[in-house]
């Protein structure tokens, strides 16, 4: 399953908010392909579609689909050096697919801050140069690798040493590797190097209850500067309202947002956006039995989403039957849908769509 991994400075609120993921945590029966792993916690997806399904269907059981989130503590300054856990830090960083950084923009007398004073960007720095010189590291060795062959004209080791040259150049200027434009090509070329920039990363910006309800301070507004060079996106979020929030459930959490005047739970806002991030769509399937939510990613067709429900639904894919949620809505019933023509059989071909509810028809 794809994964983000928290990732700040100490005390800038990591494990408040990995606390919240853990307590709102999915009832793992459900998933038994996740991760089991302390430092990892299993979150269900809201998605109000799946509320409108149960209420059409009525089925006996209702499974959201979930998401993993992948507490990766340790990262000091010096880590690409291997300072402090550094090593480790950085091989557990590696194996994530995005990067949600958390940044102190809380001011407490009370909480040490590493380096003294509440300094957003100076932090988000911090982290993201260590990664910057490990990738650095990563890449003028594979450089050294591939310098040769590309000189005696081999033409993939053309390929790549080119691609390497230009994402050292922007590394060696202390920017990210995922800021430098490359074509589809290009980057399945560099991928087996794993390289830490590359990963997509979103920011969440760690702030008092007080300035919670204001949307933000100045600490905040720098955060969005910083972020916006980069096209990532900042989320504002109280981790210590996150504790509180992630306690509740259904009315008694809509009660509670309400209370506080804020339209969403920060977790559920870092959920969505994780999704986009990683370019992950929700698909449903709708039976009597069960209403279930699955997490694909955007781009699969039908036979390898059928496999995310089992590997024997791939393997032995007939058709599909599909019907978009919008259409299904709309004709009040399964039954109503099919007389208005909206159901589709589709093929081994079809690429499946955000929303789409699904059967699929298997040999086995
Ligand atoms: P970590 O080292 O990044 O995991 O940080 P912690 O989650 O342990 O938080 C460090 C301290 O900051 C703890 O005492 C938290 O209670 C406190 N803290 C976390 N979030 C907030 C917040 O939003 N506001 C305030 N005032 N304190 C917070």
């Amino acid at each position: 399953a794809l994964t983000t991994g928290i990732v700040g400075l100490p005390n800038v609120g990591k494990s408040t908010l990995f606390n919240a993921i853990t307590q709102a945590g999915a009832e793992s029966a459900n998933y038994p392909f996740c991760t089991i792993d302390p430092n990892v916690g299993i979150v269900e997806v809201p998605d109000e579609r799946l509320h409108k399904l149960t209420e059409m269907v009525q089925p006996k059981k209702v499974v959201p689909t979930a998401f993993e989130f992948t507490d990766i503590a340790g990262i000091v300054k010096g880590a690409s050096k291997g300072e402090g856990l550094g090593n480790k830090f950085l091989s557990h960083i590696r194996q994530v697919d995005a990067i949600l950084q958390v940044v102190r923009c809380f001011e407490d007398e009370n909480i040490t801050h590493v380096s003294g004073k509440v300094d957003p960007i100076d932090d988000i720095e911090v982290i993201n140069l260590e990664l910057i010189f490990a990738d650095l590291e990563t890449v003028e060795k594979r450089v050294a690798r591939v310098e040769k062959l590309a000189k005696s004209k081999d033409k993939e080791a053309v390929a790549e040493f080119s691609v390497l040259e230009k994402i050292k150049e922007a590394l060696s200027n202390e920017l990210p590797a995922r800021s430098v434009d490359l074509t589809p090509e290009e980057k399945k070329i560099v991928y087996g190097l794993h390289l830490l920039t590359m990963k997509p990363i979103l920011y969440a910006a760690n702030v008092s209850e007080e300035d919670l309800l204001e949307g933000g301070n100045e600490h905040v507004d720098k955060v969005r500067d910083y972020a916006a060079r980069e096209q990532a996106e900042v989320i504002v979020i109280c981790a210590k309202i996150e504790e509180e929030i992630a306690e509740l459930e259904g009315e008694e959490k809509i009660a509670f947002l309400e209370e506080l005047g804020i339209q969403e739970a920060g977790l559920d806002q870092l959920i969505r956006a994780s999704y986009s991030l990683l370019g992950l769509a929700t698909y449903f399937t709708a039976g009597v039995q069960e209403v279930r939510a699955w997490t694909f990613r955007k781009g699969m067709k039908a036979p390898q989403c059928a496999g995310i429900i089992h590997t024997d639904f791939e393997r032995g894919f007939i058709r599909a039957e599909v019907v978009a949620y919008d259409d299904l809505m709309e004709a009040g019933n399964m039954g109503a849908a099919k007389e208005k023509g909206k159901v589709r059989l589709e093929g081994k071909e079809y690429e499946m769509k955000d929303g789409d509810v699904v059967h699929f028809r298997f040999n086995v």
